[in-house]
């Protein structure tokens, strides 16, 4: 793992501290966007030797897949020549270097766009994919040609916000200290009664509803762009493929989960993607909503069995690593349940193989 904290730069959970004795408790999104912030900008974190180990990580048969499938829906769409691609939070551009590699033999050669926060991430990704472009947000990528996004465990990673039915009614879910100058959760002053759907109002106390903001801000735009421009789009992240009560907020360093509150900017923070929700607002911009597919299905039904026999065949040392490689994608007690595949495209484009909706 290469860290890169800056040792002069002040520790993140002094200045939530100070903040919160000055001011009272900060929103749960402002902690969870912040340490994150912090967490991103300071580290490659990804790897057996960081804190986490993503699909692409895992085996080049994710990306090559995802390269897949974009390719087919891009031959289905019309072979548009001014197509791009564009990932968000693209990690070590490992997802990007596949995807590509594989598109480019259906003749899909994209100019390739990143949005990434992470100063640290840019480098890294500038070394697997040098032709890249970088941008902050969605704002500043090309208003007039087709675009094909990819996200793959980037939602995940954006700031949540929670509500939590009080005694006194609903309440947002803040962050304050408790005596010994620890971080916990807080039922915030300000009643949040009318921002809770009716169904939700008398649920019995301690009931917590989270959403994402970021998320649905998100999928607005990607949608929008869709709609407007043309293309498709992957969201791959751990989720439920229906809205839940609870808080679904965990931290995870070193490969292991640990104290969301414990240390703020030192572990990576994530929250299950609500994909129902996720869906609905894709489609209330007109767009296609393919399908939401478990992560095991959707890479079978594109061929991930075939494709690890190829590789094993070339590389015959590696047969019983490339398999254990694909049963940690598809099987259902390890990524390949818990994982959905979100599948999206402008009404303009057909296709989109591996959603069972086809
Ligand atoms: N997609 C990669 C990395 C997942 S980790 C993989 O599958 O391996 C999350 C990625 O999202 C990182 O690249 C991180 O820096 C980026 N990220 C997190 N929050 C972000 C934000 N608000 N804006 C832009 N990038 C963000």
């Amino acid at each position: 793992m290469q860290d890169a904290s800056d040792p002069e730069r002040a520790d993140l959970g002094e200045i939530f501290r100070r903040l919160i004795r000055n001011t009272g408790p900060i929103s749960l999104t402002q902690y969870m966007g912040e340490s994150n912030a912090r967490y991103y900008d300071s580290r490659d974190p990804l790897g057996q030797g960081g804190d986490f180990v993503t699909a692409p990580e895992i085996s080049q048969m994710f990306g090559e897949l995802i390269g897949l499938w974009l390719a087919d829906m891009w031959i289905k769409g019309g072979r548009d020549e001014y197509v791009q691609y564009v990932e968000l939070g693209p990690g070590r551009g490992t997802l990007a270097k596949d995807a590509l590699r594989a598109a480019a033999k259906y003749g899909l050669r994209p100019q390739v766009h990143f949005v990434e926060a992470s100063g640290a991430l840019r480098e890294v990704q500038g070394k697997a994919v040098p032709e890249a472009r970088w941008h902050h947000d969605l704002s500043t990528l090309p208003m007039d040609v087709p675009l094909l996004f990819v996200a793959n465990e980037f939602l995940d990673a954006l700031p949540v916000r929670q509500l939590v039915r009080t005694g006194e009614g609903w309440r947002e879910r803040m962050v304050g200290l408790d005596e010994s100058e620890r971080f916990v959760p807080v039922a915030g002053a300000r009643p949040m009664d009318a921002a809770v759907p009716a169904e939700w109002q008398d649920a019995t106390a301690g009931t917590i509803l989270e959403t994402c903001p970021g998320a649905a801000a998100t999928v607005y735009e990607v949608a929008g762009r869709l709609a407007d421009q043309g293309g498709a789009a992957l969201f791959v992240d751990y989720g439920h493929a229906r809205l839940q009560p609870g808080s679904t907020l965990q931290a995870v360093r070193a490969h292991q989960k640990v104290d969301p509150f414990a240390a703020p900017g030192t572990a990576d923070l994530t929250a299950l993607v609500d994909f129902e929700t996720l869906a609905r607002i894709a489609q209330s911009r007109e767009v296609r909503h393919i399908g939401t597919a478990e992560q095991g299905a959707w890479l079978r039904a594109l061929g991930i069995e075939a494709r690890a026999r190829t590789l094993a065949d070339k590389a015959p040392h590696y047969a019983a690593e490339i398999h254990e490689a694909m049963k940690r994608l598809v099987a259902p007690d390890q990524m390949g349940s818990l994982f959905k595949v979100m599948g999206l495209a402008s009404p303009r484009w057909p296709g989109g193989a591996g959603f069972s909706s086809d």
